[in-house]
């Protein structure tokens, strides 16, 4: 047998993030999870981050289908850019579970894409796609509908965890399908690419269940209103909520865009029952007692544009917090917004709100497994092969030192990366030459790679200010002509400001008689010599690197 089998990831490898994984076979690609990334602070202006899949882009016609194991935004939410730069044509069908394809249809909509297939498909289905055999198994994680995908080839079958926790007594009452993976784990599973979030918090996770009595109690304690916040994908946390509040008579309004959406999604499709006359507008909220309200709201990650975050700076049109509100986290910055998250926080304390975080009170359930139910999924699959997935590359590491531990041999526990494609063929496992991988921004709508130097520059000005040095020098010697004009914006701790212009200003000088001096005429270089300059004189005086922005004006 000749026939080689590929797993490419093109992101969620050495970061948490973007999760997209290409698996190959017969020159056919099934493309799992297609996500996305928010940007880090230093990504001054950009909003998204996407995985690259220019690999993709040249390979667009012999992709199979695109499968997504669950609605989150780093598994689902760089569709619309994936199918436009692709075209939707070269994409035959997208699958997912039910929850999953309305979110996936809801954005594409607003996208206006609206020509590709979408294909729910329950677990335990099995299709063929092409020389794939796909199945879908039930796991629980923080949002319904969540499936590991196992892909079968005659080489064997690949099973992407996707993010799961086994949670046997989750609010649905609908755990993880333990037995269909001990089967798949008797038939064989040639490699298993797992969830790596949580291996470094041992022992199991908490059950989804546990939060709501939590929930209840605290609630309990509240004389004010309550504003509850949380993912609006964790439809389960919202039902738990709608629960506490119906228990203790508070009616529920839902604030935030993408709350009121996924709840509306979630009702539709059974997921969540709010009983009748519960819920209220936003505008209603002002004619009930405070106690008797309950507010779930957007913005636990202290999103800029998010209801919460809006709140917390008065900002917000329909909801005006006061003290004697109680606002309540039930969920945990994701690595990267703790200081937005702060900054919310603080400024809830500051109007005299109540604050009560998962450290407070244990409102909050992780929806990724511990230890203990990784070395379990790894003891019931089994796998001759183990790639650890979705983790920064300290929990990759951690991962396969679990693998290690319940009897994987090393070398066939592969620590991969983004762009580090795994080929499997009869002779075994190797990691072939690394292809092409990254980020691309999107900035605004534009999409691109947007150049290294665009983000350089936003940095700098907004780290260290600007500098523009404004020079007039004689076209026929480069003598200059005129005192330098010298503009400066944002630049910190300049208090200095006086003696620092007249040391720019003979700097100016001393570069322009040396450019004359050495005959340079070319006012590119004579620019480029006053930058270098000016630049090593601000950093000595001011030990920043505001940009140093020279213009030079030949008279
Ligand atoms: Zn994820
Ligand atoms: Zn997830």
């Amino acid at each position: 047998m000749s026939s080689r089998l590929r797993v490419l990831p093109l992101g969620g490898l050495g970061e948490i993030g973007k999760n997209m994984t290409l698996v190959e076979y017969e020159d056919r690609i099934v493309v799992v999870d297609v996500g996305l990334r928010f940007p880090t602070p230093e990504m001054v202006g950009i909003d998204l981050v996407l995985p690259d899949f220019a690999y993709l882009r040249e390979r667009a016609k012999d992709i199979e289908a695109i499968v997504i194991t669950h609605g989150h935004e780093d598994h689902l939410g760089a569709l619309p850019w994936v199918l436009r730069e692709l075209g939707q044509r070269n994409v035959p069908a997208i699958y997912g579970g039910p929850l999953t394809i309305a979110m996936a249809r809801s954005k594409l909509d607003e996208h206006k894409l609206r020509e590709v297939e979408l294909n729910e498909i329950e677990p335990g289905e099995t299709f063929e796609l092409g020389p794939f055999g796909l199945e879908m198994v039930h796991m629980t994680h923080s949002i319904p509908d969540s499936c590991a995908v196992a892909l079968e080839t005659e080489l064997g079958t690949v099973l992407i965890t996707g993010d799961y926790k086994f949670d046997q007594t989750p609010v649905d009452g609908r755990p993880a399908d333990v037995s269909r993976l001990a089967e798949l784990g008797r038939e064989g599973v040639l490699l298993l690419c797992g969830d790596s979030t949580n291996v470094d918090r041992e022992g199991f996770s908490p059950s989804e269940s546990v939060v709501g009595p939590h929930l209840e109690d605290v609630f309990a304690r509240c004389e004010g209103r309550i504003v509850v916040t949380s993912f609006a994908s964790n439809i389960h946390r919202v039902q738990q909520v709608v629960d506490a509040a119906h228990a203790l008579d508070r009616k529920v309004a839902l604030v935030g865009r993408s709350m009121r959406k996924n709840v509306g999604i979630g009702r539709n499709l059974g997921h969540i029952e709010v009983p009748e006359g519960m819920l209220v507008g936003p505008r209603e909220i002002a004619d009930l007692p405070d106690e008797r309200v309950v507010i779930i709201s957007t913005g636990s990650q202290g999103e800029p544009l998010s209801a919460l975050r809006r709140m917390a700076y008065r900002d917000h049109r329909q909801v005006e917090l006061k003290g004697g509100d109680t606002v309540v986290f039930s969920a945990t910055p994701i690595p990267g917004n703790e200081r937005a998250v702060n900054e919310t926080i603080d400024r809830l304390y500051h109007i005299g709100c109540d604050v009560i975080t998962p450290r407070d009170a244990p409102v909050h359930a992780s929806g990724h497994g511990y230890t203990e139910e990784v070395k379990l999924m790894l003891n019931l699959v089994k796998p001759r092969y183990v790639m650890p997935f979705h983790g920064d590359f300290k929990r990759l590491r951690l991962h396969a030192q679990l693998a290690e531990a319940v009897g994987v041999p090393p070398r066939n526990i592969f620590q991969g990366d983004n762009g580090l494609p795994l080929d499997i063929d009869a002779r075994g496992a190797r990691f072939g030459a690394r292809e092409h991988s990254g980020m691309i921004f999107v900035d605004g709508v534009e999409i691109g790679e947007l150049a290294d130097v665009a983000l350089r520059d936003r940095r700098m000005l907004s780290a260290d200010g600007i500098f523009v040095v404004v020079v007039t020098i004689a076209g026929e010697d480069g003598s200059s002509v005129a005192d330098p004009e010298v503009i400066f914006r944002g630049v910190p701790f300049l208090d200095q400001a006086d003696e620092l212009l007249e040391e720019i200003r003979a700097t100016v000088e001393t570069s322009l008689a040396r450019a004359a001096k050495e005959e340079i005429r070319e006012v590119d270089l004579i620019g480029q010599a006053l930058h270098d300059d000016l630049a090593k004189l601000v950093y000595d005086r001011l030990k920043r690197r505001p940009m140093v922005l020279p213009v030079v004006v030949e008279v």
